[in-house]
């Protein structure tokens, strides 16, 4: 019988299976093949290293002796599972598992193994094994677990966070918040998941906060935008917050805006209390208690601006100076208190004449300075004039039955461009003085 067709393919069928082995016993992943007993009946090379047993050792092992009973009785269900399928089925289309389990080493350590596994089949395409590729993976394991450590550990930050930390898709839908939304607007976070970021936020901050958004998703070179907005609380009424909005579009899987709200209310609160109070503050320490118009420091600060603008300018300046005539003797007759009453009605007498740009202040005891920007001696004169009758209307009742009438002495001038501010005052001060020393109750002025 002629043989030669034989011998041929069973050279060549040497030749490739010595091919294959070769491959096998030369890649680093472990490749074999069982039994239906789940007793090994090839285990490559590299199985050697990475199981601590050598060639002989893991000659007839069972990968029962490599696996604790719990995860071979697993092997075990699995086999007969898809055995049944295969059954059920009725197909033999070769289909492939992944398992990950724990083998232990020969020194007893274990590793995290992946391995995938197919039927080996006879001629008949019933299984007869089991062939597979397996590799250690302890190394990928224990990254995916710290990964998944470190992600709790995120999710228990953000979920414990006092601020309220929202993502916001591209169509401005909230996706995540975290419960602060619960402490500090009173909503559920179902109650805000799926509705529009913009529900919440102030009608009047609307516009900034949807400008801010659509310029964080439109340009994402400034990846953060920060500012102020009002959202209103469950309970209706608007709390203040900082908001802060990040763009993580175009940052692997967020693809979202992330914005954080800090709840600043409180601060403003008090931050508006310290304004108010400093205002307050400053308004006392510029205004005179008694006639309630302003005091000599303030005045000092005032006429350098204005003279300062006249220079720059060459707008007219006029400065005015009051002294209420024989005080002393209206002190000494009816009492100090009384006098007060003169000093306060004077204050406010002056103050009624003047205009909203005219400026009144407490220059000494019973003296007062006006300033008159925009305002030439001529003009000026005119307001003396009236300061001057309206005083006379004024009548005084320190005694019951008795009307007294105060008089006052003015001084006025208007301003020379680059004359010195003590120079000016002065020579207004002379001119009150010649009012006093014609005989009182008098305007003196300098054009
Ligand atoms: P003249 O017409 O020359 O100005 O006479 P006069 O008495 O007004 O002038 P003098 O400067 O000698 O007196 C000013 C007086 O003003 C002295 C003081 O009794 C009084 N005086 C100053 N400040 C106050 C004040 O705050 N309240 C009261 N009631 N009197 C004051
Ligand atoms: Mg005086
Ligand atoms: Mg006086």
């Amino acid at each position: 019988r002629d043989i030669t067709e034989r011998r041929k393919a069973e050279t060549l069928l040497e030749d490739s299976e010595k091919r294959y082995r070769l491959l096998a016993d030369n890649v680093t992943d472990i490749i074999f093949t069982m039994n239906m007993n789940l007793q090994y009946t090839y285990l490559s090379p590299s199985a050697y290293s990475i199981s601590g047993y050598n060639h002989d050792e893991l000659k007839g092992i069972s990968v029962r002796d490599m696996v604790d009973p719990e995860t071979f009785s697993h092997f075990g269900d699995i086999l007969a599972e898809e055995l049944e399928r295969e059954k059920r089925e009725q197909s033999n289309l070769s289909r492939s598992r992944v398992l990950e389990y724990q083998h232990i080493r020969k020194d007893g350590v274990k590793i995290w193994v992946e391995a995938t596994l197919s039927f080996l089949r006879d001629e008949n395409n019933s299984p007869v094994g089991l062939i597979g590729i397996a590799r250690e993976i302890t190394q990928r394991r224990q990254i995916e677990e710290k990964l998944q450590t470190e992600q709790q550990r995120f999710r228990a930050l953000i979920e414990h966070a006092s601020d309220i930390i929202v993502v916001v898709n591209l169509e401005g839908i909230i996706t995540y918040i975290n419960p602060a939304v619960e402490r500090v607007l009173g909503f559920k976070v179902e109650e805000r998941i799926g509705h529009r970021g913009l529900e919440l936020i102030h009608p009047d901050d609307i516009k900034f906060i949807a400008e801010s958004f659509v310029a964080l998703v439109e340009n994402p070179t400034p990846r953060m935008i920060k500012g102020e907005m009002r959202l209103r609380h469950k309970d209706g009424g608007y709390r203040t917050f900082e908001g802060v909005g990040s763009n993580l579009i175009n940052r692997n899987v967020v693809e979202a805006v992330i914005v954080n709200y800090r709840d600043i209310t409180e601060r403003k609160q008090a931050e508006e209390i310290l304004i108010q109070s400093e205002k307050r503050y400053l308004e006392l320490s510029i205004i005179d208690d008694l006639t309630r118009l302003y005091n000599s420091r303030h005045f000092y600060d005032q006429l350098k601006k204005e003279i300062e603008r006249s220079n720059r300018y060459g707008h007219p300046l006029t400065l005015m100076l009051l002294d209420l005539d024989k005080f002393k003797s209206f002190n000494d007759t009816y009492g100090h208190v009384e006098g007060d009453i003169v000093l306060s009605r004077l204050g406010q007498v002056i103050k009624e004449c003047l205009r909203e740009t005219d400026s009144a202040y407490r220059y000494g005891g019973e003296e007062f300075t006006i300033i008159l920007p925009m305002t030439t001696s001529e003009e000026g004169m005119v307001t003396a004039q009236r300061i001057q009758s309206e005083l006379k209307k004024e009548s005084f009742s320190p005694v019951v039955s008795q009307k007294i009438y105060m008089t006052v002495s003015i001084g006025l001038a208007q301003y020379k461009i680059k004359e010195e501010m003590r120079a000016f005052v002065h020579r207004v001060d002379q001119l009150m003085y010649q009012a006093k020393n014609s005989g009182r109750d008098r305007i003196c002025f300098k054009s």
